[in-house]
């Protein structure tokens, strides 16, 4: 099952800008910084404000709002950006098989450059 939530795993600590971020953009619900080790030209993560550890408890127990919110703001960065000509990737790692190492639910933007197709 799900871990708890931590409430002083790195993002959190970002969102009580206890640690510094580079901002990429937030609304009401979300917030966009770039990734500190970078895969990719451009490589943004955007985490909602509240606290879930994964999709799993994001995507059953978030409100509508708060998910419209994540979401608009993934593609409004993107666009930002400059990435939707090119194109780009959005991912999301969760739990122990899916590598996640920080426990706050986030999506990773890929783009910059060409990505390719996902290879697990
Ligand atoms: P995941 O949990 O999906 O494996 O990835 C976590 C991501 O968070 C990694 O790409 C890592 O580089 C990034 N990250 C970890 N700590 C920090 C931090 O303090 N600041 C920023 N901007 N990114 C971080």
């Amino acid at each position: 099952g799900l871990p708890p939530y931590d409430p002083n795993n790195v993002f959190a600590k970002i969102l009580r800008a206890e640690i510094p971020c580079r901002k990429a953009g937030e609304n009401d619900h979300a917030l966009a910084f770039h990734d500190i080790n970078p895969q990719t030209p451009v490589h943004v993560l955007v985490i909602p404000k509240g606290a879930y550890v994964s999709v799993a408890d994001f995507s059953a127990t978030a409100t509508e709002a708060e998910i419209a919110g994540f979401w608009r703001l993934v593609g409004q960065v993107a666009r930002e950006l400059g990435l939707e000509g090119g194109g780009y990737r959005i991912l999301s790692n969760m739990g122990e098989d899916g590598g996640q190492e920080v426990p706050h639910f986030h999506v990773h933007i890929f783009g910059g450059r060409r990505v390719g197709r996902m290879v697990p």
